[in-house]
């Protein structure tokens, strides 16, 4: 790239670190460095009611592209040219393509997750149990199930979101969809073959906290995947392990997730390995 690039990132709050280590600018910063890109990925904080401002001097400022986070990810909708298929799908945009002039909304969160959990199994005709209907759960379900998964089985707490998302996969993939109702000591079915945490169970401070269901329903060779970043080793991810299962922390899927971003904006294929060391340096892995 000849011309410095700017990206802004709007105020990412779930990782409950300091702003100085966010771990979204710090990794993508490093791989910045180890690549020689002559670019800067910055973080600003953004009040909703100046979230237009923003993304017009973004534009105007010639900034390739940003990320954005809660509150902005449905709110950013309004103010972009156009969306990727699957942000058209998911309902909400994390990450903002600037090309000649024109916004293009992507979701990234979910073809993160996807191209992680491609490193350890296929989703292609899998059966999938999901917890969570969140925005990460909406995304990774969007994509699990573009994917080819055979069918989701969507579990959460509140039944109206969790319904909200099984109609929303039925309606729009080609993938069955089903809710089932959080009930205490949650059976996954036998035939399972992929578990995913969208929840935000286990994310920092709450270390401990366990989701609620059956521990001698995972089995040796179901895939468990965890959405949370921090700790990396989860409670799910520790549990899983003990009962023979293949693990995936959700520093894949944030890895992942900046990687196509950082493709998106400027056609680098980066080395996730660099990405991936700098969180495991801000987590203490
Ligand atoms: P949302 O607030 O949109 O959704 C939270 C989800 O967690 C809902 O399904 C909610 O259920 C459920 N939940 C929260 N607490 C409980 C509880 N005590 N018992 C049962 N269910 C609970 O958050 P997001 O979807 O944006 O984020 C979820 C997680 O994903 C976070 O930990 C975040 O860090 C992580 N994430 C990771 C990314 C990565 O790259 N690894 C990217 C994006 C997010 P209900 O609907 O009933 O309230």
């Amino acid at each position: 790239m000849n011309e410095p690039a700017n990206f802004l990132s709007i105020l990412t709050g779930s990782f409950a670190l300091p702003a100085a280590e966010n771990p979204t600018v710090a990794m993508i910063e490093a791989a910045y460095r180890h690549h020689g890109l002559d670019a800067r990925y910055i973080n600003c904080e953004v009040p909703p009611d100046r979230l237009g401002d923003a993304v017009r001097g973004a534009r105007a400022m010639g900034w390739v592209g940003f990320n954005c986070s809660i509150p902005h990810k449905i709110a950013v909708i309004r103010h972009l040219d156009a969306l990727a298929p699957s942000a058209a799908i998911i309902g909400a945009v994390n990450c903002v393509v600037i090309r000649e002039g024109r916004l293009i909304g992507e979701n990234t969160d979910g073809q993160g997750f996807l191209t992680a959990l491609r490193s350890v199994i296929d989703p292609a005709g899998r059966r999938v149990v999901l917890f969570g209907a969140g925005g990460a759960a909406r995304a990774v379900a969007v994509e699990t199930a573009l994917a080819g998964a055979a069918s989701l089985t969507i579990v959460n707490r509140d039944p109206d979101r969790g319904r909200e998302l099984s109609d929303l996969i039925a309606a729009k993939t080609p993938a069955r969809a089903a809710y089932a109702p959080w009930t205490s000591a949650f059976r996954i079915p036998e035939d399972t073959e992929i578990v995913v945490n969208a929840t935000s169970i286990g994310l920092f401070p709450e270390v401990d906290a366990r989701l609620d269901f059956a521990p001698e329903t995972l089995r040796p060779g179901m895939v468990v995947a965890d959405v949370v970043p921090n700790p990396p080793r989860t409670r799910l991810m520790r549990d899983a392990e003990a009962r023979g299962c293949t693990t995936l922390d959700g520093l894949g899927m944030l890895v992942n997730q900046g990687l196509v971003g950082i493709r998106l904006w400027t056609g680098l294929a980066a080395d996730g390995r660099v990405l991936r060391a700098r969180l495991e340096q801000i987590f203490g892995v």
